[in-house]
């Protein structure tokens, strides 16, 4: 049997290879490398699809982060609510600006935020929520803007994972005072490179964004904050836009892919909770076992590639755990027993077919 690998950045962007030669020819015969047409078109298309207003290209989705709180300017020390469970991205953002996260556990069904735990975790010193779509799922934003609104924090969505996701028929990214994306490679929507956004309905949040990611300058040489150099490549813009024209393609592969392991797979197996409320893009394709680890070796023995987000929470990472106290019981039942299985652009029904046999034998 050959291997089925869990990702494969040449499969995947081979059937845009040829529109991408076209973009980047293009480039080279303008000589136009930073903050050109590419990178204002690829703006205003990527706010379009997402149904947001103001778009701002940066150069990752960690800056992203780091950037929408920065724009608010929360005095030092403020807090940050955000989810235990989360890639660190999310967490250092917070460190980034100074402020203090504030970890609150997840739901166990969905793998995301609790809105049921947040406002225990409100205090005086709290500023923002800080929610992450994880695994292509929206968080239950009602709730979360209804918290938020109560007692006047901001909201920054994690969209690194969830692009084209839905919440009540809203994309991710909308809800917030901004929604952060990462075009790293494996995302849904990946460039060849790293690259970011930030989304916002506020045409002044966005502008101030735009400063701050160039040095802090609207017009050259005249500085009107202290900025950093945080811009969207000209080059990946481009190769973006000939992804963003298949985005729903790829989505759709993925649930198509998604759909065929909810329906083969036993009972042994913890799936994702579906809901006709979410319409979920299955940036990871996360099952649940006990044996864990077991279930992996079994499945690499029949050339079957996983992955584990992640083998590590935050509050244990060596960085963090002097700075991250308390107990987060349900996050660590959620790393212990979590397992990605193959759910890329690239993988056939045939494969997945192949993956659920061996699941289901173990
Ligand atoms: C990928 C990711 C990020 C970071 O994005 P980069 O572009 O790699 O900086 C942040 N948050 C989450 C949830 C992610 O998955």
């Amino acid at each position: 049997m050959n291997t089925i690998e869990y990702e494969n950045l040449f499969l995947l962007n081979e059937p845009f290879m040829e529109r991408y030669q076209e973009s980047f020819t293009d480039s080279l015969n303008k000589g136009w490398f930073v903050l050109g047409n590419k990178v204002t078109t690829f703006e205003q298309e990527f706010a379009a699809y997402c149904g947001n207003s103001y778009c701002a290209g940066l150069a990752s989705g960690l800056d992203a982060l780091v950037l929408a709180l920065r724009y608010f300017e929360f005095p030092e020390g403020s807090e940050v609510i955000v989810p235990s469970n989360t890639y660190i991205a999310t967490i250092l953002a917070i460190y980034h600006n100074g402020l203090v996260p504030v970890l609150v556990e997840p739901d166990l069904n969905t793998y995301n935020i609790d809105p049921l735990k947040i406002e225990e975790k409100i205090s005086s010193l709290t500023r923002a929520i800080m929610v992450v779509h994880l695994y292509g799922k929206s968080c239950d934003m009602d709730p979360i803007l209804g918290i938020a609104e109560k007692n006047n924090l901001k909201v920054i969505e994690d969209c690194a994972q969830s692009h084209g996701a839905t919440y009540k028929g809203k994309k991710t990214g909308t809800f917030g005072n901004f929604g952060a994306f990462s075009f790293y490679p494996t995302k849904n929507l990946g460039a060849l490179g790293d690259g970011g956004a930030l989304l916002s309905a506020d045409a002044e949040a966005i502008v101030q964004i735009k400063a701050l990611r160039n040095y802090g300058c609207h017009e050259k040489y005249y500085n009107k904050y202290i900025g950093i150099n945080s811009r969207l490549d000209e080059i990946q813009a481009g190769f973006l836009s000939v992804k963003l024209t298949s985005l729903d393609a790829i989505n759709s592969h993925k649930k198509k892919l998604a759909q065929i392991y909810q329906e083969g797979l036993k009972s042994d197996f913890i799936l994702p909770v579906q809901h006709p409320d979410y319409d979920d893009v299955y940036h990871i394709y996360s099952i649940r076992h006990p044996e864990r680890d077991k279930l992996r070796t079994h499945l690499l023995k029949n050339n079957i590639k996983t992955e584990i987000h992640y083998p590590v929470p935050p509050h244990r990472q060596e960085a963090l755990k002097n700075r991250l106290k308390g107990a987060y019981p349900i996050s660590e039942a959620i790393h212990q027993t979590t397992l990605s299985l193959p759910v890329s652009y690239f993988h056939t029904a045939e494969q997945v077919k192949q993956v659920v046999a061996v699941m289901n034998a173990f």
